[in-house]
């Protein structure tokens, strides 16, 4: 009798990890988030297996917060090289995991599993990602830079202690809840205790989201980081309005949902360099692949298969 053939689903649950079927390339990477559907990273990581002639493809999970111990447990069972994660599940995948890098410790969060004879391997891919894509976009490195950050959660810590780690020439961590940003600069405070001259502003300083202290900073940063939620709708205003933003400095939005996303329309607007977290997702992406694989991620495959 002919074998009946699994069709291959665009989204998964932790019900199908339960009561699996492989399909045919097997699964054997994926992405678990709630939600995920937004998710670009099977196209991407599908786009550079195919490349590389690996046989197995990478697809979506919608795991919810309470269902993330069972389903990274079950992966281990499947043979999974590797996982992604999102929103919400970078940072209670921490404590899943056996082994964490120094990364992850320091960030207190998790984007990238890797399965390595049953056991889970966690690392954190924002930060070098994070760097390659300003790198790219503008064509500078961060020990150059003076950075303001807006946010204080996943992204914020891997992008801030990325700044820390190439020695930043100032970092200014601005954030909605003013005691995340303080604690965060607590964090990274013996990175910036050595000496650079820069007048009369400190080196590290946490700065409450006001549009005072804002004003005050824009005018001695280079390079300003949308690290939160605000923008990812259309509708959303963006985090800093254009009036107060500069053509001297240059934006990163971490949000990649549009080309010109509201804080990208308003840096334009006020003839600033722009660009969206596109270049993010594919060099955190690629990074992911190389630890995954430890082999160097095609990475115009991927970018063009973002297209
Ligand atoms: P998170 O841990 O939930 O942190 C969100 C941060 O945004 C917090 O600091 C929060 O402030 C702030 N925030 C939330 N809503 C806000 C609002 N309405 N006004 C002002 N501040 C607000 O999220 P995350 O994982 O860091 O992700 C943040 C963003 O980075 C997401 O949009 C995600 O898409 C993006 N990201 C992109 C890439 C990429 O590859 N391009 C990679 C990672 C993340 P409070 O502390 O006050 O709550």
């Amino acid at each position: 009798m002919k074998k009946k053939r699994v069709v291959a689903k665009d989204i998964y649950t932790l019900a199908d990890l339960k009561d699996w079927h492989d399909v045919d390339p097997p699964i054997r990477l994926s992405v678990f988030g709630d939600p995920v559907e937004h998710s670009l990273s099977p196209q991407m990581q599908n786009a550079a297996l195919k490349h590389c002639k690996i046989d197995m493809q990478y697809a979506r999970f919608h795991v919810l917060p309470n269902e993330l111990r069972e389903a990274i447990n079950l992966i281990r069972k499947l043979e999974f090289v590797g996982v992604n994660l999102t929103i919400p599940h970078k940072i209670s995948a921490l404590e899943l995991v056996d082994a964490a890098d120094d990364n992850v410790k320091r960030v207190g969060a998790v984007n990238v599993i890797k399965v390595e004879r049953g056991k889970l391997h966690g690392f954190n891919t924002d930060g070098r990602g994070f760097a390659r894509a300003i790198r790219e976009v503008f064509s500078v490195d961060l020990r150059d830079l003076r950075v303001m950050i807006l946010g204080a959660g996943g992204a914020a810590r891997a992008i801030a202690l990325q700044c820390a780690k190439e020695n930043s020439e100032r970092l200014v961590i601005v954030n909605r809840s003013f005691e995340k940003a303080q604690k965060l600069a607590d964090q990274l405070r013996d990175f910036f205790a050595g000496p650079k001259v820069l007048g009369p502003v400190p080196r590290l300083q946490a700065v409450p989201l006001e549009e005072a202290a804002i004003r005050f900073q824009i005018a001695n940063v280079d390079l300003i980081v949308n690290a939160t939620p605000v923008g990812l709708n259309r509708a959303d205003a963006s985090p800093i309005p254009s009036r107060l933003l500069a053509p001297h400095v240059m934006v990163y939005d971490t949000i990649y949902s549009a080309e010109r996303t509201p804080f990208v329309a308003a840096a334009i607007e006020a003839g600033a360099r722009a660009a969206n977290g596109l270049s993010m997702l594919i060099h955190q992406g690629a990074l992911a692949f190389e630890i995954w694989f430890q082999r160097e991620a095609p990475i115009e495959v991927m970018r063009k298969a973002l297209r």
